[in-house]
């Protein structure tokens, strides 16, 4: 059912309303496939029906003018809506199948056919419950009720005005096999129609789970730094606002630590930019390791970082710090380059009652001024 899942690709909106946007070729070359599967199983269908016609007409029940007939008409409708296809005059409409033309033609043709070989119609009329199970795949409820109220001004005069009796033949052996054959095709072809039904389910679902993962991931990416994985700036702000509310709303203590490499532009000048980058890498993947699940951590902007306390007071945010400083200071950075070493200052403050975020960064900023006053790779509280 790979094909029946690849025709229902693209399908979006039903209407045949004029289509304003034009489509890139690869998604029109894309639709115009699928367009030509949905046409190819159409010539095999007529090919099918007119196989039971044929053994109606080796039964003696019909000329063989009927099934040339059928099948040369059949596959003649089917190709017109090639040409248009291959021409892609149906990319002008939203509903590029043009479905309530294809549906309306087929039908058409199903009832020429009841009026004219009457003896052998319902073959013909299982046809017609075929066209409408295929179409309601693609039409609105609007198209539907449209073709089925021309379907029944067709039919109704067939039916009312003429005295005709409407057969499906069983007198001979072979005009029940016919009449089997008729009824097998049928059923086989509606099966086709509900598995294609379910195939399009099915990957409708698919195709909505894949977005949402794609959402959840383009958010994700939105929200972090592309080079260290941290948070970028404007995601640690907005995550630095959230915290000051709940401390405010809660009464509980709200640290923050504003942290800055030290000498970070000897590093990047004496073992390069690509070795820079990798520090940076380094040192923000050791604070994930060692900081709580609850804190926030994000680039600030070069080497800056904003680290968010939740529920932490001065004296624990200094000592939570120290112990950061000492496990950047005491890292191994020589698989970088021999006799590396990295260390990081940080200036840390404790939310005062009704402080913005404005001045609360100010106090961070400034005690941090101070640690790489008095030397650096040390933590100064505001
Ligand atoms: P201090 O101890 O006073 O902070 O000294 P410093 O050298 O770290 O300070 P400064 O602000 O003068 O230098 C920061 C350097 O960080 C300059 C800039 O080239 C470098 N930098 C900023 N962003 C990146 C980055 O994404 N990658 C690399 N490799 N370097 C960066
Ligand atoms: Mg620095
Ligand atoms: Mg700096």
């Amino acid at each position: 059912m790979s094909s029946a899942a690849s025709l229902l690709q693209g399908q979006g909106s039903h209407s045949a309303a004029a289509r304003p946007v034009r489509l890139p070729p690869e998604i029109l070359n894309r639709r115009a496939g699928q367009r030509r599967q949905m046409l190819a199983v159409q010539g095999v269908s007529y090919a099918l029906i007119t196989s039971v016609l044929l053994v109606y007409c080796y039964a003696g029940t019909v000329p063989i003018i009927v099934p040339s007939a059928y099948f040369l008409s059949g596959i003649g409708l089917v190709a017109i809506f090639v040409v248009l296809s291959e021409a892609h005059f149906n990319d002008r409409f939203e509903d590029h199948y043009l479905t309530i033309f294809q549906v309306a033609g087929h039908v058409a043709l199903q009832l020429c056919f009841l009026l004219a070989v009457p003896g052998i119609g319902f073959a013909f009329l299982s046809v017609v419950f075929l066209i409408f199970g295929f179409g309601a795949l693609r039409m609105t409820s609007r198209q539907a009720i449209i073709t089925w109220t021309l379907t029944m001004i067709g039919l109704a005069p067939i039916f009312l005005l003429t005295s005709t009796p409407i057969g499906l033949p069983v007198a001979t052996q072979t005009e029940r096999v016919a009449a089997m054959l008729s009824y097998v095709l049928t059923i086989g072809q509606c099966a086709f129609v509900g598995l294609y039904g379910s195939t399009m389910r099915k990957m409708l679902y698919d195709r909505s789970f894949e977005l949402k993962a794609a959402y959840k991931r383009i958010e994700e990416l939105a929200e972090l730094d592309e080079l260290t994985g941290a948070s970028n700036r404007r995601s640690i702000m907005r995550m630095l606002e959230e915290e000051i509310a709940r401390a405010t709303r809660g009464g509980s203590p709200c640290s923050i630590a504003l942290i800055d490499l030290d000498w970070f532009k000897r590093i990047n000048d004496a073992y390069g930019h690509p070795t820079g980058d990798e520090v940076l890498r380094t040192f923000s993947i050791t604070m994930f390791a060692n900081i709580r699940s609850v804190d926030r951590f994000g680039r600030y902007g070069g080497e800056e970082f904003l680290l968010v306390l939740p529920d932490m007071d001065a004296g624990q945010a200094m000592r939570a710090l120290d112990r950061l400083r000492a496990i950047i200071a005491d890292l191994d950075w020589s698989a970088f380059s021999p006799g590396m070493k990295v260390t990081i200052s940080a200036g840390v403050a404790t939310l005062k009652p009704n402080e913005t975020s404005d001045t609360f960064l100010a106090r961070a900023d400034s005690a941090l001024y101070a640690s790489k006053a008095q030397g650096r790779n040390r933590i100064t509280s505001a």
